[in-house]
């Protein structure tokens, strides 16, 4: 059964996550809800919540969805909006898993983003843990394009390129790849299935 209180925007890079979780922040404050928007601290793109077509959301940076628990103003949401929950992976998903759970039980509101599948082509493993537990109302996101077409067609997963060599990489890393945003190794490419796999 669908817990309707967690509603999850999945999806591959660029394909409107952010937006959608900002419009349906917009939305739950204009029905009277208190809202706080959350992200990870380590994402280093910017400040708040930005999606690719301008729409701007003030955001917390946190460590862990775990610290972002002991804040006042989370404490008093009624709607928690997560960002990239991804990223709260690793050692960090009992933690996730953990506080997303006190949060449903304290009858909050919750709206995460997350890539569904990495770029090796698994799911995600915060994803994964999250909809085993929590069943939450999954939305795809299809926004981003695959263009290795001529006509349109979506893409569904992200794809890894070493910029160097401009190899696909679809084995040996991790599902998050750190690196120097000053001087990225790989490109991350929206991909439809075909292409991924082929
Ligand atoms: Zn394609």
């Amino acid at each position: 059964m669908v817990n309707e209180k967690f509603e999850v925007f999945s999806g591959p890079m660029a394909s409107g996550k952010t937006r959608a979780a900002i419009q349906r922040a917009n939305e739950l404050e204009r029905l009277g809800l208190s809202v706080v928007c959350l992200k990870p601290d380590f994402e280093l793109r910017d400040n708040g919540l930005n999606s690719r077509n301008g729409l701007q959301r003030s955001a917390i940076g946190v460590q862990s969805l775990g610290r972002a628990a002991t804040l006042k103003e989370v404490e008093l949401a009624d709607a928690v909006i997560i960002d990239e929950l991804f990223f709260f992976n690793g050692k960090l998903i009992d933690n996730t898993v953990d506080t997303t759970s006190d949060w449903l039980s304290a009858g909050k509101l919750l709206v995460a983003t997350t890539l569904d599948y990495s770029a090796m082509g698994e799911l995600m493993s915060v994803y994964e843990r999250i909809v085993d537990e929590h069943h939450p109302r999954i939305i795809q996101c299809l926004e981003a394009e695959c263009r290795n077409h001529d006509e349109v067609v979506q893409a569904t997963r992200t794809q890894i390129i070493e910029q160097a060599t401009g190899c696909i990489i679809r084995e040996g890393l991790s599902e998050l790849v750190p690196e120097d945003p000053n001087t990225p190794i790989y490109e991350y490419r929206p991909v439809c299935l075909d292409c991924f796999t082929t």
